[in-house]
């Protein structure tokens, strides 16, 4: 096509931008979440006071989470509260402890605590980020659709049967409306987790996403740069991957994923199943 033509054409600008990032070597965007539910009333509470109204002083930033302020604007003294060391020394009363825990604002939200599922014997352990609303609702990690697709990724890819692993969650308790774990939350709920993880002497634990693998790792770096490669955690062997959500999102991330697992599967010296279709 002659080069004039070509210019003619009209240009979406998003096509721009995303030839722009292309450029300049970006291989893949994320679509951003919906503004947090804390934003949205930072904002309000910015607005009562006269801040980013049209014409007066450029918007504040959203209040940082720390002063986040609860329905009836009384702030809650215990989301400030760093990681507590649980009292408990085995599995079944750590449960009992979570399910009666308030050390952050998210016990008021919550239906039920989540703990666990799966074996506590189990040589895999999994983290994921936080439980969900079918979560909240049943009292077990996973079992929403990002669930079953873990459920299908254990069982129908790794060959093991979900009980014979152990799945928690970085939070025990559901943030509203799914939103991002706030850092003060994660400190509070840190020592469960610790504990569930000392308890259970996994061989490997397999970090789903961001936020645990961010946990296990304690670095900033985001999961693309993270997944696949080996990390530890007080000498455990951490596999951080793609959280099922995403994999939900972006199917043809899920090649990775089933690389990470195939690591983790040899790890603690498994073979992998034959693959249907595949020639024996
Ligand atoms: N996502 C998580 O990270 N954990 C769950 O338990 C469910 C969805």
């Amino acid at each position: 096509m002659p080069e004039d033509k070509r210019r003619s054409r009209p240009v979406h600008p998003l096509t721009d931008l995303l030839t722009y990032y292309r450029d300049l070597g970006v291989a893949e965007l994320y679509l951003e979440r919906e503004e947090k539910e804390e934003e949205k009333i930072s904002l309000k509470v910015d607005r009562a006071a006269g801040r980013g109204e049209a014409g007066t002083a450029a918007p504040a930033p959203p209040v940082p989470s720390a002063s986040y302020t609860f329905e009836e604007n009384a702030p809650y003294p215990a989301a400030q509260k760093s990681a507590r060391e649980p009292a408990s020394v085995d599995l079944p009363s750590l449960a009992k402890e979570v399910s009666s825990c308030e050390a952050c604002s998210l016990c008021r939200t919550r239906k039920q605590t989540v703990f666990a599922d799966g074996s506590p014997d189990a040589k895999i352990m999994f983290i994921g980020e936080a439980p969900g609303a079918d979560e909240d609702a049943q009292g077990v990690p996973f079992v929403g659709r990002a669930g079953q697709l873990l459920t299908r990724m254990i069982e129908d890819g790794m060959g093991l049967p979900r009980k014979s692993v152990y799945i928690a969650n970085v939070l025990k308790c559901r943030p509203p409306d799914n939103r991002n774990p706030e850092p003060e939350e994660i400190a509070s709920c840190r020592g469960y987790l610790e504990a569930q993880i000392d308890l259970v002497k996994p061989e490997v634990l397999v970090a789903l996403g961001k936020f645990a693998a961010q946990f296990l790792l304690e670095t900033d770096e985001g999961i693309m740069r993270l997944r696949g490669k080996w990390g530890t955690y007080r000498g455990i062997p951490v596999m951080p991957t793609y959280h099922p959500s995403f994999l939900l999102r972006q199917p043809g991330q899920k090649k990775d994923a089933w690389e990470d697992l195939l690591k983790v599967l040899a790890k603690v010296g498994l073979a992998a199943p034959a693959r249907k279709g595949a020639k024996a």
